[in-house]
């Protein structure tokens, strides 16, 4: 079968490198793709969310299976784009419908469904411009810190932690009123502060059966010692060593279980990955968020720990027949360090010509902001390459990362030092 993956990052890399080791495969694309999926895949000059030129090339190269990688398109309703269409009914889409996309969408919305399937998470309400007053005196009655949250998708700049309560109502002022994030914060939900340690869980559902994947730990802020601004992610481990059977049976007993049956009860179809962004609060887990893709750099140590052929699973996720296939987990640990242009999260130059990464044997290296230039390949975004290893646990893994982290140049290059460090 062929298949076309969409998005350009680290983790459509390894969805790429994971499913061209399938027999089952055709023929790959990617669009738009980076330098690393064009060596093993057509990268197709498209964006995510051009439906209409993504429609041209499915039927044009035969495609029988699109993977969604990034949120944007899901929320946008590519999957509902397929189904609707004569021509692209049979496709299999990878990625829930539009109605279930807004999991990720809404956080109110979230935060709804959570209630209504009794699934843990924190106390909140939402407020809009009407009911600015209401905010003002919920969190009059909350303790520091507040949390502030855009209702929208904000490009993970959305969620404000505050300690003063009179920065938090003058942010909520200017969430509501002033559109501090644009439509996006036209609704906040205000939430109680949990105070734990994160972790994420990933699920593959064909909306019936579902199977629990590896567990992972992302790094969100540049400084070592997560310190400074928020980034997309600066490098993961996976398996998350405190996420132990005891609390991975809670995870699933009182989060993946009602999460799959409350999409049923709730008749939103869902086909693909369920993110949740947990925290643990003293043994007990709280969902903090849902994503409807998989994370990146998460997919960078998650997928490759996965033995299972790719392209079986998502059939089986296709025809719902996930509950018949044997999930296979890599014992060994994962963890990625992800390199990123010098300046970023803030603003940094592009085009910087990177070698050395060709000589790495003994990681993988996942290209990430890349592209080809003049018969080079250059750097093309903030997150550059994930350097993924395996491990006896997640020390031995992170040594070889590292390692092989020093052979890699371009100009301006940072990563951090530290991920894993609080582990
Ligand atoms: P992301 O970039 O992770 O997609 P997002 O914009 O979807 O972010 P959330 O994941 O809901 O927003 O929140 C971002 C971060 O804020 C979380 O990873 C967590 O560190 C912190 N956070 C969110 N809600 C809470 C809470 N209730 N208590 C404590 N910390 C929280």
């Amino acid at each position: 079968m062929n298949i076309l993956i969409l998005g350009s990052g680290g983790r459509e890399h390894t969805l790429a490198w994971k499913l061209s080791q399938s027999p089952k495969l055709g023929k790959l694309f990617v669009a738009p793709g980076n330098a690393g999926t064009a060596t093993i895949a057509n990268n197709i000059l498209i964006g995510v969310n051009e439906f209409e030129k993504i429609k041209e090339t499915v039927l044009q190269e035969d495609i029988g299976m699109v993977v969604v990688g990034p949120e944007d398109p899901l929320v946008n309703g590519v999957h509902d784009f397929f189904l609707t269409d004569s021509a692209l009914g049979h496709i299999a889409v990878i990625g829930p419908q539009k109605a279930a996309a807004r999991l990720e969408g809404s956080k109110e919305f979230a935060k709804e469904f959570m209630k209504r399937h009794n699934i843990p998470t924190a106390a909140y309400k939402s407020f809009t411009s009407d009911t600015l007053e209401e905010g003002y005196a919920f969190l009059e009655g909350l303790h520091p810190p507040f949390v502030l949250k855009a209702d929208g998708l904000a490009a993970g700049k959305g969620v404000l932690i505050l300690d003063d309560l009179e920065e938090a109502k003058t942010e909520l002022r200017t969430m509501l009123v002033d559109a501090k994030f644009g439509n996006a914060s036209a609704t906040v939900v205000i939430e109680e502060f949990l105070a734990g340690i994160e972790l994420s869980v990933f699920v593959l559902t064909d909306g019936e059966g579902y199977k629990v994947l590896p567990t992972a730990k992302d790094y969100k802020r540049i400084g070592e010692g997560d310190t400074g601004l928020n980034t997309g992610g600066m490098g993961a481990i996976s398996p998350v060593p405190f996420a132990d059977t005891v609390f991975m049976d809670k995870v699933h007993e009182r989060i993946v279980k009602p999460t799959v049956e409350g999409l049923k009860i709730d008749n939103l179809p869902y086909k693909g990955f369920i993110f949740i962004g947990l925290i643990k609060v003293d043994d007990d887990p709280f969902v903090i968020e849902y994503n409807v893709r998989m994370g990146d750099p998460e997919t960078e140590v998650v997928v490759p720990r996965i033995k299972n052929d790719l392209v079986e699973l998502f059939e089986a996720v296709a025809q719902g027949t996930l509950e018949d296939i044997d999930l296979e987990i890599e014992r060994a640990a994962a963890t990625t360090v992800m390199l990123v242009s010098g300046g970023y999260p803030e603003a940094y130059e592009k085009g910087k010509h990177i070698t050395g990464y060709e000589h790495i044997k003994d990681s993988l290296v996942f290209h990430a902001g890349t592209q080809n230039k003049g018969g080079h390949v250059v750097t093309s975004g903030g997150r550059v390459m994930a350097i993924t290893s395996f491990g006896i646990d997640f020390k031995e893994a992170l040594k070889k990362s590292y390692g092989n982290v020093k052979k890699v140049h371009f100009d301006n290059m940072n990563y951090r030092k530290d991920i894993g460090f609080d582990l």
